[in-house]
Protein backbone atom coordinates (compact mmCIF):
# COMPACT_ATOMS: atom_id res chain seq x y z
CA UNK A 1 0.00 0.00 0.00
CA UNK A 2 1.78 3.14 -1.20
CA UNK A 3 -0.19 5.11 1.34
CA UNK A 4 -1.86 5.29 4.89
CA UNK A 5 -5.51 4.96 4.53
CA UNK A 6 -5.86 5.61 8.25
CA UNK A 7 -4.64 8.29 8.25
CA UNK A 8 -6.21 9.80 5.03
CA UNK A 9 -9.95 8.56 6.50
CA UNK A 10 -9.38 10.71 9.53
CA UNK A 11 -9.59 13.86 6.65
CA UNK A 12 -12.96 12.65 6.25
CA UNK A 13 -15.45 13.20 8.85
CA UNK A 14 -18.55 11.67 7.91
CA UNK A 15 -16.80 8.24 7.03
CA UNK A 16 -16.45 8.45 10.83
CA UNK A 17 -19.93 7.44 12.03
CA UNK A 18 -22.57 4.54 12.63
CA UNK A 19 -25.48 4.03 10.80
CA UNK A 20 -27.99 2.20 12.31
CA UNK A 21 -25.20 1.41 14.80
CA UNK A 22 -22.99 -0.34 12.41
CA UNK A 23 -19.66 1.75 10.94
CA UNK A 24 -20.30 3.46 7.94
CA UNK A 25 -18.96 1.58 5.11
CA UNK A 26 -19.65 3.55 2.15
CA UNK A 27 -19.09 1.82 -1.33
CA UNK A 28 -21.58 4.22 -3.47
CA UNK A 29 -18.32 6.72 -4.89
CA UNK A 30 -19.34 6.16 -8.20
CA UNK A 31 -22.82 7.79 -7.67
CA UNK A 32 -20.90 10.70 -5.38
CA UNK A 33 -17.81 10.89 -3.12
CA UNK A 34 -16.82 12.24 0.00
CA UNK A 35 -15.59 15.05 0.87
CA UNK A 36 -11.87 15.99 2.91
CA UNK A 37 -12.10 18.54 5.46
CA UNK A 38 -9.75 20.63 3.44
CA UNK A 39 -12.46 21.11 1.13
CA UNK A 40 -15.03 21.92 3.57
CA UNK A 41 -12.36 24.44 5.17
CA UNK A 42 -12.08 25.93 1.39
CA UNK A 43 -15.97 26.30 1.25
CA UNK A 44 -16.09 28.10 4.34
CA UNK A 45 -13.23 30.30 4.02
CA UNK A 46 -14.64 31.49 0.73
CA UNK A 47 -17.69 32.84 2.30
CA UNK A 48 -16.44 33.95 5.64
CA UNK A 49 -13.01 35.46 4.07
CA UNK A 50 -13.50 36.43 0.46
CA UNK A 51 -16.97 35.94 -1.07
CA UNK A 52 -17.83 38.40 -3.96
CA UNK A 53 -19.10 38.14 -7.35
CA UNK A 54 -16.29 37.32 -9.77
CA UNK A 55 -14.79 39.28 -12.93
CA UNK A 56 -17.13 41.96 -12.75
CA UNK A 57 -16.25 43.86 -9.47
CA UNK A 58 -13.79 46.68 -8.79
CA UNK A 59 -14.02 45.81 -5.02
CA UNK A 60 -10.93 43.43 -3.09
CA UNK A 61 -13.48 40.85 -1.80
CA UNK A 62 -14.24 40.25 -5.92
CA UNK A 63 -10.56 40.64 -6.97
CA UNK A 64 -10.23 38.07 -4.38
CA UNK A 65 -12.54 35.95 -5.18
CA UNK A 66 -11.92 36.01 -9.00
CA UNK A 67 -8.15 34.91 -8.28
CA UNK A 68 -9.44 32.06 -5.90
CA UNK A 69 -11.68 31.13 -9.11
CA UNK A 70 -9.34 31.72 -11.77
CA UNK A 71 -6.49 29.40 -9.96
CA UNK A 72 -9.06 26.72 -10.00
CA UNK A 73 -8.94 26.85 -13.84
CA UNK A 74 -5.25 26.52 -13.92
CA UNK A 75 -5.29 23.38 -11.67
CA UNK A 76 -7.77 21.34 -13.43
CA UNK A 77 -5.96 22.48 -16.50
CA UNK A 78 -2.72 20.74 -14.75
CA UNK A 79 -4.54 18.03 -14.04
CA UNK A 80 -5.87 17.29 -17.30
CA UNK A 81 -3.13 18.13 -19.49
CA UNK A 82 -4.95 20.76 -21.00
CA UNK A 83 -3.01 23.26 -23.81
CA UNK A 84 -4.51 26.59 -22.26
CA UNK A 85 -6.66 27.50 -19.28
CA UNK A 86 -9.16 29.20 -21.70
CA UNK A 87 -9.94 25.97 -22.75
CA UNK A 88 -11.25 25.10 -19.39
CA UNK A 89 -15.08 25.52 -19.38
CA UNK A 90 -16.72 25.78 -15.99
CA UNK A 91 -20.53 23.82 -15.94
CA UNK A 92 -22.53 22.77 -13.05
CA UNK A 93 -21.23 18.76 -13.75
CA UNK A 94 -20.60 16.52 -16.59
CA UNK A 95 -24.40 16.57 -17.46
CA UNK A 96 -24.20 20.05 -18.31
CA UNK A 97 -21.27 19.86 -20.06
CA UNK A 98 -22.63 17.38 -22.21
CA UNK A 99 -25.59 19.86 -23.14
CA UNK A 100 -23.12 22.31 -23.73
CA UNK A 101 -20.74 20.32 -26.44
CA UNK A 102 -24.51 19.09 -28.16
CA UNK A 103 -25.83 22.12 -28.53
CA UNK A 104 -22.94 24.01 -29.53
CA UNK A 105 -21.37 21.13 -31.40
CA UNK A 106 -24.55 20.27 -32.84
CA UNK A 107 -25.41 24.02 -34.22
CA UNK A 108 -21.81 24.58 -35.47
CA UNK A 109 -21.19 20.94 -36.92
CA UNK A 110 -24.28 19.46 -37.86
CA UNK A 111 -26.39 18.78 -40.74
CA UNK A 112 -29.58 16.81 -41.52
CA UNK A 113 -28.72 13.17 -41.90
CA UNK A 114 -25.12 13.72 -40.32
CA UNK A 115 -24.22 10.61 -37.96
CA UNK A 116 -23.19 10.56 -33.82
CA UNK A 117 -22.06 7.68 -32.77
CA UNK A 118 -22.62 6.87 -28.84
CA UNK A 119 -21.65 3.75 -27.14
CA UNK A 120 -23.84 1.35 -25.68
CA UNK A 121 -22.68 1.49 -22.12
CA UNK A 122 -23.43 5.33 -21.75
CA UNK A 123 -25.01 6.82 -18.90
CA UNK A 124 -28.07 8.39 -19.88
CA UNK A 125 -26.63 11.87 -19.54
CA UNK A 126 -24.13 11.00 -22.55
CA UNK A 127 -27.10 10.42 -24.53
CA UNK A 128 -29.93 12.32 -24.28
CA UNK A 129 -28.15 15.13 -25.06
CA UNK A 130 -27.18 14.08 -28.17
CA UNK A 131 -30.32 12.50 -29.07
CA UNK A 132 -32.00 16.01 -28.12
CA UNK A 133 -29.54 17.28 -30.70
CA UNK A 134 -29.98 14.71 -33.09
CA UNK A 135 -33.92 15.30 -32.75
CA UNK A 136 -33.56 19.27 -33.13
CA UNK A 137 -30.91 18.68 -36.42
CA UNK A 138 -32.38 15.61 -38.05
CA UNK A 139 -29.47 13.64 -37.33
CA UNK A 140 -29.38 10.04 -36.15
CA UNK A 141 -27.67 8.21 -33.38
CA UNK A 142 -25.68 5.34 -33.96
CA UNK A 143 -24.66 2.93 -31.20
CA UNK A 144 -21.34 1.15 -30.87
CA UNK A 145 -22.14 -2.18 -28.85
CA UNK A 146 -20.50 -3.55 -25.77
CA UNK A 147 -20.21 -7.63 -26.04
CA UNK A 148 -20.67 -9.91 -22.46
CA UNK A 149 -17.74 -9.05 -21.03
CA UNK A 150 -18.71 -5.50 -21.03
CA UNK A 151 -16.02 -4.34 -23.56
CA UNK A 152 -16.74 -2.11 -25.93
CA UNK A 153 -16.42 -3.35 -29.55
CA UNK A 154 -13.98 -1.32 -30.84
CA UNK A 155 -13.14 -3.63 -34.10
CA UNK A 156 -16.91 -2.50 -35.13
CA UNK A 157 -16.19 0.85 -34.85
CA UNK A 158 -14.39 1.04 -38.45
CA UNK A 159 -17.50 -0.50 -40.20
CA UNK A 160 -19.84 2.00 -38.42
CA UNK A 161 -18.08 5.33 -39.27
CA UNK A 162 -19.92 6.65 -42.73
CA UNK A 163 -19.40 10.08 -44.66
CA UNK A 164 -22.26 11.49 -42.31
CA UNK A 165 -20.46 10.70 -38.91
CA UNK A 166 -19.25 13.99 -37.13
CA UNK A 167 -19.06 12.76 -33.74
CA UNK A 168 -18.40 9.46 -31.60
CA UNK A 169 -19.00 9.71 -28.02
CA UNK A 170 -17.85 7.20 -25.14
CA UNK A 171 -17.29 7.12 -21.67
CA UNK A 172 -13.29 7.08 -20.32
CA UNK A 173 -14.84 4.66 -17.57
CA UNK A 174 -18.60 3.31 -17.51
CA UNK A 175 -20.33 3.82 -14.25
CA UNK A 176 -21.97 -0.02 -14.37
CA UNK A 177 -19.29 -2.00 -15.65
CA UNK A 178 -16.01 -0.53 -14.71
CA UNK A 179 -14.65 -1.27 -18.19
CA UNK A 180 -11.51 1.54 -19.15
CA UNK A 181 -12.01 2.31 -22.85
CA UNK A 182 -9.20 2.52 -24.98
CA UNK A 183 -9.75 6.11 -25.54
CA UNK A 184 -6.64 6.58 -27.45
CA UNK A 185 -7.38 4.02 -30.11
CA UNK A 186 -10.74 5.37 -30.12
CA UNK A 187 -9.51 8.65 -30.91
CA UNK A 188 -7.00 7.68 -33.90
CA UNK A 189 -9.83 5.91 -35.06
CA UNK A 190 -11.98 8.74 -35.32
CA UNK A 191 -9.51 10.48 -36.53
CA UNK A 192 -8.31 8.72 -39.08
CA UNK A 193 -11.77 9.44 -40.96
CA UNK A 194 -12.32 12.97 -39.44
CA UNK A 195 -14.54 12.22 -36.79
CA UNK A 196 -14.39 14.26 -33.80
CA UNK A 197 -14.84 12.34 -30.58
CA UNK A 198 -16.17 13.26 -26.91
CA UNK A 199 -15.17 11.57 -23.98
CA UNK A 200 -17.36 11.74 -20.72
CA UNK A 201 -14.28 11.21 -18.31
CA UNK A 202 -16.97 11.81 -15.30
CA UNK A 203 -15.85 8.23 -13.82
CA UNK A 204 -12.38 8.50 -14.80
CA UNK A 205 -10.54 11.95 -13.82
CA UNK A 206 -11.18 10.53 -10.15
CA UNK A 207 -9.36 7.16 -10.17
CA UNK A 208 -6.79 7.73 -13.71
CA UNK A 209 -3.89 9.92 -14.93
CA UNK A 210 -5.54 12.29 -17.80
CA UNK A 211 -3.30 13.67 -20.42
CA UNK A 212 -6.11 14.88 -23.07
CA UNK A 213 -3.26 15.71 -25.44
CA UNK A 214 -1.83 12.54 -25.06
CA UNK A 215 -5.20 10.92 -25.82
CA UNK A 216 -5.74 13.46 -28.43
CA UNK A 217 -9.43 13.59 -27.50
CA UNK A 218 -11.54 16.58 -28.73
CA UNK A 219 -14.18 16.77 -25.48
CA UNK A 220 -13.43 15.78 -22.25
CA UNK A 221 -16.08 16.20 -19.38
CA UNK A 222 -15.69 15.58 -15.56
CA UNK A 223 -18.08 16.14 -12.33
CA UNK A 224 -15.93 17.62 -8.82
CA UNK A 225 -18.18 15.33 -6.76
CA UNK A 226 -17.07 12.54 -7.69
CA UNK A 227 -13.45 13.90 -7.17
CA UNK A 228 -13.97 14.69 -3.68
CA UNK A 229 -15.10 18.35 -4.41
CA UNK A 230 -18.47 20.21 -4.21
CA UNK A 231 -21.43 19.42 -6.11
CA UNK A 232 -22.79 21.86 -8.91
CA UNK A 233 -19.18 22.42 -10.29
CA UNK A 234 -18.31 20.76 -13.38
CA UNK A 235 -15.58 21.19 -16.64
CA UNK A 236 -15.87 21.01 -20.46
CA UNK A 237 -13.01 20.80 -22.10
CA UNK A 238 -12.75 21.31 -25.75
CA UNK A 239 -10.12 21.64 -28.30
CA UNK A 240 -9.52 24.87 -28.93
CA UNK A 241 -10.11 25.29 -32.67
CA UNK A 242 -13.45 23.78 -32.14
CA UNK A 243 -15.17 25.86 -29.20
CA UNK A 244 -14.24 29.10 -30.88
CA UNK A 245 -15.76 27.87 -33.83
CA UNK A 246 -18.90 26.65 -31.72
CA UNK A 247 -22.03 29.17 -30.39
CA UNK A 248 -22.87 30.22 -26.97
CA UNK A 249 -25.04 27.34 -24.73
CA UNK A 250 -26.55 30.27 -22.66
CA UNK A 251 -27.04 33.86 -23.11
CA UNK A 252 -26.58 36.39 -19.77
CA UNK A 253 -24.14 38.06 -17.81
CA UNK A 254 -20.61 37.52 -18.40
CA UNK A 255 -20.72 35.58 -21.91
CA UNK A 256 -21.06 38.79 -23.80
CA UNK A 257 -18.61 41.14 -25.46
CA UNK A 258 -20.63 43.84 -25.94
CA UNK A 259 -25.17 44.06 -26.16
CA UNK A 260 -27.33 46.36 -28.28
CA UNK A 261 -30.66 45.79 -29.32
CA UNK A 262 -29.32 45.80 -32.91
CA UNK A 263 -26.62 42.52 -32.08
CA UNK A 264 -24.45 41.15 -29.38
CA UNK A 265 -21.07 40.33 -29.80
CA UNK A 266 -19.70 37.44 -27.55
CA UNK A 267 -16.85 37.24 -24.35
CA UNK A 268 -13.73 35.18 -25.88
CA UNK A 269 -13.19 31.06 -24.33
CA UNK A 270 -13.85 30.30 -21.69
CA UNK A 271 -16.57 33.21 -20.65
CA UNK A 272 -18.50 32.88 -24.22
CA UNK A 273 -19.64 29.52 -22.36
CA UNK A 274 -20.05 30.98 -18.79
CA UNK A 275 -23.10 33.03 -18.54
CA UNK A 276 -24.16 34.48 -15.16
CA UNK A 277 -22.86 33.68 -11.89
CA UNK A 278 -21.43 30.65 -11.61
CA UNK A 279 -21.04 28.43 -8.56
CA UNK A 280 -17.84 30.22 -7.38
CA UNK A 281 -17.67 29.36 -3.81
CA UNK A 282 -18.22 25.51 -5.09
CA UNK A 283 -15.28 26.32 -7.48
CA UNK A 284 -13.02 27.56 -5.46
CA UNK A 285 -13.17 24.50 -3.09
CA UNK A 286 -12.79 22.34 -6.45
CA UNK A 287 -9.75 23.58 -6.44
CA UNK A 288 -8.72 22.04 -3.21
CA UNK A 289 -10.06 18.43 -4.02
CA UNK A 290 -7.56 18.96 -6.71
CA UNK A 291 -4.87 20.01 -4.46
CA UNK A 292 -6.01 16.97 -2.38
CA UNK A 293 -5.51 14.70 -4.99
CA UNK A 294 -2.59 15.51 -6.71
CA UNK A 295 -1.05 15.47 -3.49
CA UNK A 296 -1.68 12.21 -2.76
CA UNK A 297 -0.90 11.23 -6.50
CA UNK A 298 -3.21 9.86 -8.68
CA UNK A 299 -0.79 6.78 -9.22
CA UNK A 300 -0.69 5.62 -5.93
CA UNK A 301 -4.66 6.20 -5.97
CA UNK A 302 -5.08 4.29 -8.89
CA UNK A 303 -2.79 1.60 -7.28
CA UNK A 304 -4.78 1.05 -3.65
CA UNK A 305 -8.46 1.40 -5.45
CA UNK A 306 -7.19 -1.90 -8.25
CA UNK A 307 -5.48 -3.56 -5.38
CA UNK A 308 -8.99 -3.39 -3.45
CA UNK A 309 -10.99 -4.09 -6.52
CA UNK A 310 -9.33 -7.75 -7.21
CA UNK A 311 -9.13 -8.24 -3.31
CA UNK A 312 -13.17 -7.88 -3.46
CA UNK A 313 -13.64 -9.79 -7.10
CA UNK A 314 -11.88 -12.26 -5.77
CA UNK A 315 -13.93 -13.12 -2.62
CA UNK A 316 -17.28 -11.94 -4.66
CA UNK A 317 -16.43 -14.42 -7.22
CA UNK A 318 -16.62 -17.33 -4.32
CA UNK A 319 -20.39 -16.46 -3.81
CA UNK A 320 -22.42 -19.30 -5.31
CA UNK A 321 -25.44 -17.49 -7.71
CA UNK A 322 -23.45 -14.33 -7.94
CA UNK A 323 -22.48 -12.67 -11.29
CA UNK A 324 -20.56 -9.46 -11.91
CA UNK A 325 -21.23 -7.40 -14.87
CA UNK A 326 -18.15 -6.07 -16.67
CA UNK A 327 -15.26 -8.51 -16.16
CA UNK A 328 -12.96 -6.51 -18.61
CA UNK A 329 -9.08 -6.50 -17.46
CA UNK A 330 -8.87 -2.65 -18.11
CA UNK A 331 -11.23 -2.23 -15.01
CA UNK A 332 -11.71 0.92 -12.57
CA UNK A 333 -12.98 0.30 -8.77
CA UNK A 334 -16.91 -0.21 -9.79
CA UNK A 335 -18.24 -4.14 -9.24
CA UNK A 336 -21.92 -4.29 -10.03
CA UNK A 337 -23.42 -7.48 -9.67
CA UNK A 338 -26.52 -10.12 -9.25
CA UNK A 339 -27.45 -12.78 -6.96
CA UNK A 340 -29.49 -15.42 -8.32
CA UNK A 341 -33.48 -15.29 -6.94
CA UNK A 342 -32.52 -12.39 -5.29
CA UNK A 343 -33.85 -8.89 -6.32
CA UNK A 344 -31.00 -6.32 -6.19
CA UNK A 345 -33.05 -3.48 -4.33
CA UNK A 346 -33.57 -6.28 -1.65
CA UNK A 347 -29.67 -6.63 -1.63
CA UNK A 348 -29.27 -3.14 -1.36
CA UNK A 349 -31.78 -2.64 1.55
CA UNK A 350 -31.21 -5.35 3.69
CA UNK A 351 -27.16 -4.20 3.21
CA UNK A 352 -28.15 -0.61 3.98
CA UNK A 353 -29.40 -2.19 7.42
CA UNK A 354 -26.34 -3.48 7.98
CA UNK A 355 -24.55 0.29 7.58
CA UNK A 356 -23.00 -0.60 3.79
CA UNK A 357 -23.90 2.18 1.22
CA UNK A 358 -24.25 0.95 -2.01
CA UNK A 359 -26.27 1.46 -4.82
CA UNK A 360 -28.93 -0.51 -6.60
CA UNK A 361 -31.31 0.14 -10.10
CA UNK A 362 -30.14 0.65 -13.81
CA UNK A 363 -27.51 3.23 -12.88
CA UNK A 364 -29.06 5.47 -15.48
CA UNK A 365 -27.69 3.57 -18.05
CA UNK A 366 -30.80 1.56 -19.49
CA UNK A 367 -29.59 0.52 -22.60
CA UNK A 368 -26.69 -1.67 -20.94
CA UNK A 369 -29.43 -2.93 -18.98
CA UNK A 370 -31.11 -4.01 -21.99
CA UNK A 371 -28.24 -5.62 -23.47
CA UNK A 372 -27.98 -7.76 -20.31
CA UNK A 373 -31.61 -8.35 -20.49
CA UNK A 374 -31.78 -7.00 -16.43
CA UNK A 375 -33.48 -4.36 -14.43
CA UNK A 376 -30.90 -3.12 -12.64
CA UNK A 377 -27.60 -4.55 -10.36
CA UNK A 378 -26.04 -3.87 -6.73
CA UNK A 379 -23.19 -1.71 -7.48
CA UNK A 380 -20.24 -1.17 -4.81
CA UNK A 381 -17.86 1.19 -5.93
CA UNK A 382 -14.46 2.49 -4.41
CA UNK A 383 -12.52 5.26 -3.30
CA UNK A 384 -8.67 5.73 -1.97
CA UNK A 385 -10.35 6.00 1.49
CA UNK A 386 -11.88 2.24 1.41
CA UNK A 387 -9.82 -0.49 3.31
CA UNK A 388 -9.80 -4.05 2.44
CA UNK A 389 -11.16 -4.59 6.25
CA UNK A 390 -14.54 -2.36 5.19
CA UNK A 391 -14.62 -5.62 1.87
CA UNK A 392 -14.66 -8.25 4.30
CA UNK A 393 -17.49 -6.49 6.13
CA UNK A 394 -19.24 -6.28 2.81
CA UNK A 395 -18.87 -9.59 1.73
CA UNK A 396 -19.99 -11.08 5.20
CA UNK A 397 -22.91 -8.99 4.88
CA UNK A 398 -23.89 -10.00 1.60
CA UNK A 399 -22.98 -13.48 2.46
CA UNK A 400 -25.53 -13.12 5.61
CA UNK A 401 -28.15 -11.37 3.65
CA UNK A 402 -28.51 -13.65 0.81
CA UNK A 403 -28.83 -16.74 3.36
CA UNK A 404 -32.13 -15.24 4.65
CA UNK A 405 -33.71 -15.57 1.12
N1 LIG B 1 -21.45 10.10 -16.89
C1 LIG B 1 -21.11 9.11 -16.07
C2 LIG B 1 -20.29 7.97 -16.58
C3 LIG B 1 -21.53 9.15 -14.74
O1 LIG B 1 -21.20 8.16 -13.91
C4 LIG B 1 -22.29 10.24 -14.29
C5 LIG B 1 -22.78 10.34 -12.86
N2 LIG B 1 -23.39 9.18 -12.39
C6 LIG B 1 -22.60 11.26 -15.19
C7 LIG B 1 -22.15 11.15 -16.48
C8 LIG B 1 -23.38 12.46 -14.80
O2 LIG B 1 -22.65 13.23 -13.94
P1 LIG B 1 -23.31 14.43 -13.13
O3 LIG B 1 -24.53 13.86 -12.48
O4 LIG B 1 -22.26 14.82 -12.16
O5 LIG B 1 -23.64 15.50 -14.10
Amino acid sequence: MSFNVTEIREDFPILNQKIYNRPLVYFDNAATTQRPQQVIDALTKTYTEYYGNIHRAAHFLADKATAAYEETREKARALINAETREQIIFTKGTTESINLAAFSFGEAFIQEGDEIIVSEMEHHSNIVPWQLMAGRKGARIVMLPVDDDGRLQIEKLESLITSRTKLITVAHVSNVLGTINPIKQIAQIAHSRGVRIFVDGAQAVPHLKIDVQELDVDFYAFSAHKMYGPNGVGVLYGKRELLEQMPPYQGGGEMISEVKFSGTTYNELPYKFEAGTPNISGVIAFGAAIDYLQALGIAAVSSWETELLNYATAQLIQIPGLRIYGTQAEKSGVISFNVEGVHFFDLGTMLDKLGIAVRTGHHCADPLMDHFEIQGTVRASFAFYNTKEEIDVFVEALKKVISMF
